[in-house]
């Protein structure tokens, strides 16, 4: 492990639950469009955003995020981390690079951290990097596309729509090879796959192993929410996520 990311393990409390307390991550809720449709999606919550649930971010230009993040550090020493989580996929709007380049340029210092849900990664990695993006979440919840298609309902690439087996095979093809692509230069990955009991409970240990071998550090298992497509599945029992926490973490470490 690089020193660089050493350093980042000891700041950012996604990657290093223990430094939860001293530390802040601040979300620049610039991404407003999304480029699939994922079934439990309702675009009322703020899709990857880890502390579900929360009432869906009020979008900013910007100039409006990077003079949010500026007062917030004028007040606030424990800023470590600036996030680019939504309210939709940030790597599908040009508002998150164009954030980015900005914050980056002006707090150098502070770790920028994007989350995705994998389709442009691999072709954003290079840009990504050098606009200072040295930790990235994937959310990844089926690496069986037999199994994601019960979960997306569509994907948009390169102007293209696709559906079913395709689409779900294109997702994961791309979310792998992000992963492998930003990891060759040095960015943590964290994955998050969302809990979704009847459909991919039984299937989480073969998406630890499938990203942990790709080149993910940490997973982080989150509780479904009952809503959309989905909405007559059960919600995630406390009950169900501590076991399967506890069953992964022999696989990949967990994040809390
Ligand atoms: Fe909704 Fe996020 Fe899925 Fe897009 S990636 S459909 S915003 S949950």
């Amino acid at each position: 492990m690089s020193l660089e990311e050493k350093w980042i393990l000891s700041q950012h409390p996604c990657f290093n639950s223990a430094v939860e307390r001293w530390f802040d991550r601040y979300p620049l809720a610039v991404a407003a469009g999304c480029n699939i449709r994922c079934h439990y999606c309702s675009r009322v919550y703020d899709c990857m955003n880890d502390n579900l649930p929360g009432r869906v971010s009020k979008t900013l230009s910007p100039r409006e995020a990077f003079k949010k993040l500026h007062n917030a550090q004028r007040q606030s020493e424990r800023i470590r981390v600036v996030c680019f989580n939504g309210p939709g996929e940030p790597l599908a709007n040009k508002e998150t690079l164009d954030t980015l380049e900005r914050v980056h340029n002006h707090f150098p210092q502070l770790i920028k951290c994007v989350s995705t849900n994998g389709l442009l990664l691999e072709d954003y990695a290079e840009k990504l990097y050098a606009v200072g993006v040295r930790a990235v979440t994937v959310t990844v919840n089926a690496v069986d596309p037999a199994l994601g298609r019960k979960i997306y309902g569509w994907v948009f690439y390169n102007n293209q729509p696709y559906q079913g087996i395709s689409a779900a095979e294109l997702l994961l093809n791309k979310q792998l090879a992000g992963i492998r692509e930003a990891r060759k230069r040095g960015i943590l990955i964290k994955v998050n796959t969302v809990l979704i009991p009847g459909l991919n409970e039984e299937h989480l240990k073969q998406v630890a192993v499938v990203v942990k071998q790709a080149g993910a550090y940490t997973m982080k298992v989150i509780p479904f929410i009952p809503q959309a497509e989905l909405a007559q599945l059960p919600a995630t029992s406390g009950k169900m996520l501590h076991q399967v926490k506890r069953e992964l973490s022999t696989i990949i470490r967990q994040t809390i």
